[in-house]
């Protein structure tokens, strides 16, 4: 576990020693080239870590492979389950470091990565550990014959995830992919490479057979173009743009067929009629955009309030959203930290120039904060036409709009009236129109009174372009095994 080792500190002094090797066979190597990560709070370099080419690449997933026609597919189901508990105890162990490289690396506020992003990764582990042993098929009635059903693992998996939660992004691909009998190869995104390696080190520690999990870095063009088109892999699971999304499928289509899931983007309306509870609803849409900076899939982007209501919310939704703290992700009580690089940075501002342009409203917010690091503003829009840019296009930042709407069939049609399909709120103390809107709504996720609630055991996963498949909850397993029909001859002649 040498070579790769690099020590540092951050900003506050948390002594590191991160790894920056290529993860395969449970040992660090190095690259084709190197990608430099940046604390996007400085916009300084914090280390270089090696990226796979092709050759890396290929070297990753014969050790998937071999790993999977060996050890792995040997193991019972309890000794793979086992694994993964240890691994998910060595995670909480060690909550503190990785929590300080996933603020450093990513900008998320230190709190958030504590009591979030590296609970979350360990809780994956644990709830799909439990299904290890429970993943089987079915007895089926034919005449004459025995039928039964088999869940058989897929073989070399392929993750390729984002920046925007790395260590929950990687619990969410590990979880069922593990359990179901699978092995892996992950592909990091190089804008946040560092955490996902520090997790390689606990596999190694937990005892994982090697080539179980690889996880390697590299340019999405690359790394992720020469994952999505091999050969041997037989599947691949994706989360990031709608565009780098249709990119995958078609390497899969022209390959080898593998299976796809995809999580893709959103551009979620969040829907608060007049009879809600006003202060709760205030507060659920701020988290409901402005969590993890606006850079969540899922984000309630679109905010339509009903008119006898709509300035009042405003007032309130400026005045809350004042008072949380946008600065320093080292700091316990930052609620905002920088976006995750200075080309997002850039992308947002654009789309705030455009909705500027356009002649939306900025009622808040609308600028750079503070003069080094990729900090912006809270934004809210209003005054907007559901034409504009920023109300038809996946801003991926802390920049909302506010629309009025006077009925509940206007309002879901300009809900509807997206190509995506990933997630929907409703705010109302009338259950039967809570009820009658979330069924008319097109999203995999719909939320009554809350936003971006997610939790380990219930599915999550796109309607239209938003994606294919469910992550999370028995559901995902289905992205993991196939069946395999098993016919007995009891008395049946040819
Ligand atoms: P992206 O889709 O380009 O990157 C996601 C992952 O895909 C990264 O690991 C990247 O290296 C890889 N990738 C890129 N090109 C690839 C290719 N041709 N083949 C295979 N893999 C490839 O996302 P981004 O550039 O980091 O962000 C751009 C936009 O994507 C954001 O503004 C946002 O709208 C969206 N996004 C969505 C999510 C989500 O959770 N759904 C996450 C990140 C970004
Ligand atoms: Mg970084």
């Amino acid at each position: 576990m040498t070579g790769y080792l690099v020590e540092t500190e951050t900003p506050k002094g948390y002594k590191l020693k991160l790894q920056t090797g290529l993860f395969i066979n449970n040992k660090f190597v190095g690259g084709s080239n190197t990608i430099d990560t940046v604390n996007p709070a400085t916009g300084k370099v914090i280390t270089a870590v090696q990226a796979a080419g092709k050759e890396e690449v290929d070297m990753a997933v014969e050790a998937a492979l071999d790993a999977f026609n060996g050890p792995w597919r040997k193991m019972s189901p309890l000794e793979r389950a086992s694994l993964m508990f240890k691994l998910a105890d060595l995670i909480d162990r060690d909550n503190e470091e990785l929590s300080q490289i996933e603020t450093l690396d990513n900008g998320k506020g230190i709190t958030f990565s504590r009591l979030f992003d590296v609970k979350q990764i360990a809780i994956s582990l644990r709830y799909f550990a439990g299904y290890a042993d429970k993943v089987h098929g079915k007895v089926i009635d034919t005449e004459g014959a025995l039928s039964y059903t088999r869940h058989e693992p897929i073989g070399v998996c392929a993750a390729i995830i984002p920046w925007n939660f790395p260590l929950m992004m990687l619990g969410w691909k590990l979880g069922p992919a593990l359990c179901t009998g699978n092995t892996i190869v992950v592909k990091t995104s190089e804008l946040t490479p560092l955490s996902a390696l520090k997790v390689a080190q606990l596999i190694v520690e937990a005892g994982f057979p090697p080539g179980v999990v690889n996880i390697i870095t590299g340019y999405g063009p690359i790394t992720g173009e020469a994952l999505s088109r091999h050969m041997k892999v037989a599947k691949v699971a994706f989360t990031g743009s709608t565009a780098v999304g249709r990119a995958v499928m078609r390497a899969a289509a022209e390959s080898n067929l593998k299976k796809v899931t995809l999580e893709l983007g959103g551009k979620s309306p969040n829907i608060i009629f007049d009879d809600a509870d006003l202060d709760q609803a205030v507060r659920w849409a701020h988290k409901g955009i402005f969590f993890n900076h606006g850079q969540c899939c899922c984000a309630g982007s679109r905010i339509y309030v009903q008119s006898s209501i709509h300035d009042e919310f405003l007032k309130k939704f400026k005045e809350y959203t004042s008072q949380t703290k946008l600065g320093d992700p080292h700091d316990d009580d930052t609620f905002q930290g920088p976006q995750v690089s200075k080309a997002q940075f850039d992308r947002i501002m654009r789309y705030i120039e455009s909705g500027k342009e356009q002649g939306a409203t900025c009622y808040m917010g609308g600028n750079q904060w503070g003069s080094e690091g990729y900090f912006i503003e809270p934004t809210v829009f209003t005054n907007v036409k559901e034409d504009m840019t920023i109300v038809r296009e996946e801003i991926f930042g802390p920049v909302v709009t506010v629309s009025k709407f006077d009925d509940v069939d206007d309002v879901i049609n300009m809900a509807l009236d997206t190509e995506y399909g990933l997630a929907a709120a409703v705010f109302t103390k009338d259950t039967a129109r809570a009820i009658d809107v979330s069924n008319r709504l097109a999203a995999g996720t719909v939320w009554i009174n809350c936003y971006n609630e997610l939790d380990y055991n219930t599915p999550f996963g796109g309607f239209r372009q938003s994606g294919i498949g469910r992550e999370n909850g028995e559901y995902a397993l289905d992205n993991y095994i196939q069946v395999k029909t098993v016919k007995i001859n009891v008395n049946r002649t040819p």
